[in-house]
């Protein structure tokens, strides 16, 4: 790890500690060390496949059976598959249990997290909205209630709901879905109680999660970028650690750790 990047880190920690209500907004990029890949990025699905169509939710609405047809069918190739292929087998990174430390340590008040791949509740992580659902989640569109997809029996399609009779559907939010109300409502609060952010692996690019740095920052709090790669988030953030998640989390950890029980700077 280089000098720029520990220097940079000291500079994070030192800023958490001095912070009295730090959050964090979580994306694609940390679960890339975990065998996942992004969407966005030189590696990333849609670069390499191509952007998928905008109204995959305006689709469900049409022919919800349709979409559990596909949902049931195993694919074997394109995106889709290669995606389902690493949500199966990946584990939580160092990255992601760093932040599940931070929590413990009181650091962290509260996650959110456009992930969908369940890693962060696999790392202990419990405060906290995962703002496009979980894909090993189900949820009803009627009264927004969340099943375990493991726990789910589909015996017809479309499903429907045991507690309203509403059409169920995976709980990712697809393109064109409205998030569920409560959790928008969940990350409001949270990003105006904040004078800090973590920012973790995200391209700043997706609306409205993208909005909640900005919202920090407006009210005078600050901001730290935990990246390889330059975001559209940078220009707002006081602290830039140009590092991968998994590498640059723990060390955050670790210099925290340093700085308890000495007096605030
Ligand atoms: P994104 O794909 O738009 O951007 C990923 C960002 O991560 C980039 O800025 C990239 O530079 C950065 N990155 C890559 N490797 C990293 C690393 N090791 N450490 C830290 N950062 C790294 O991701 P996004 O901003 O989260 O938004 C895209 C959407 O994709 C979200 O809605 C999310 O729901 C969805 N998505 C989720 C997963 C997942 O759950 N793991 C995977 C792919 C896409």
């Amino acid at each position: 790890m280089g000098s720029g990047v520990e220097q940079a880190v000291q500079q994070a920690a030192t800023a958490l500690r001095a912070a009295r209500y730090v959050t964090a907004l979580a994306g694609a990029g940390l679960s890339a060390e975990s065998g996942i890949p992004t969407f966005r990025g030189p590696q990333g699905l849609w670069t390499r496949f191509g952007e998928p169509p905008m109204d995959g939710y305006q689709r469900f609405l049409r022919d919800p059976a349709a979409y559990w047809q596909e949902q049931l069918q195993p694919t074997s190739e394109g995106p889709r598959a290669e995606l389902v292929k690493a949500l199966e087998t990946a584990q939580p990174n160092p990255g992601h249990l760093a932040l599940a430390e931070l929590e413990q340590m009181g650091v962290l008040r509260f996650l959110i997290t456009q992930n969908i791949d369940n890693l962060h509740a696999r790392a202990g992580s419990q405060q906290m909205v995962e703002v496009h659902g979980n894909r090993s989640k189900l949820r009803c569109i009627a009264c927004d209630q969340r099943y375990a997809r493991s726990e789910f029996s589909v015996s017809q399609v479309p499903p429907s709901c045991p507690q309203c009779g509403g059409l169920v559907k995976v709980d990712t939010v697809m393109f064109g879905e409205p998030i569920p109300s409560r959790w928008l409502q969940a990350c409001h609060a949270e990003a105006a109680a904040s004078d800090c952010m973590l920012l973790v692996g995200t391209s700043g690019t997706v609306y409205p999660a993208a909005a909640f740095p900005q919202m920090v920052k407006e009210r005078g709090g600050s901001l730290i970028e935990v990246n390889p790669l330059e975001t559209h988030l940078t220009r707002w953030c006081d602290v830039v650690i140009r590092a991968p998640a998994a590498e640059a989390l723990p060390l955050l950890v670790q210099r925290l750790r340093a700085l308890q029980g000495k007096p605030n700077a």
